[in-house]
């Protein structure tokens, strides 16, 4: 089953927010979050009640998050665009994530393609892991 985009807002009172899409395996819920909002992925099932998989970081600005979550494809796209921080580990990977390579490059804990773009953050800590890693590989052929 592809994503289900409500085309109003269904209201979650146990997590706070509210669910503005759900798929196969989660459903997608805002919330403020300090001087954020975080967008949450929170499985169907029981753990759903106090665990989510997932979560993005966006600007306090409900209509672009709705935007985001509206223009995301989550059975193609690993995860929705415009957040600038990632709270969790390890990223999400859409279902059929092959059909849409270049969506789904690597993208580091602040939202950017790095390994195109780089980042803003200074020393971004999934920059600094692949420059290692890089490093560790160099002279062993
Ligand atoms: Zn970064």
């Amino acid at each position: 089953m592809p994503v289900q985009h409500h085309t109003t807002p269904i209201d979650d009172a146990h997590w706070e927010g509210e669910e503005l899409a759900r798929d196969d395996t989660h459903r997608y819920v805002w919330l403020w979050y300090g001087s954020n909002i975080r967008l949450i992925a929170i499985p169907h099932g029981p753990e759903g009640d106090w665990s989510f998989d997932h979560g993005w970081c966006y600007p306090r600005d409900p209509e672009l998050v709705a935007k985001a979550v509206r223009d995301w494809d989550s059975d193609t796209q690993d995860e929705p665009a415009g957040w600038h921080k990632r709270p969790t580990h390890p990223a999400r990977r859409a279902p059929r994530r092959d059909d849409n390579p270049h969506y789904n490059r690597a993208r580091c804990e602040h939202g950017s393609y790095f390994l195109d773009d780089g980042c803003r953050v200074i020393n971004c800590r999934d920059i600094q892991e692949h420059e290692e890693r890089a490093l560790s590989t160099r002279g062993t052929a």
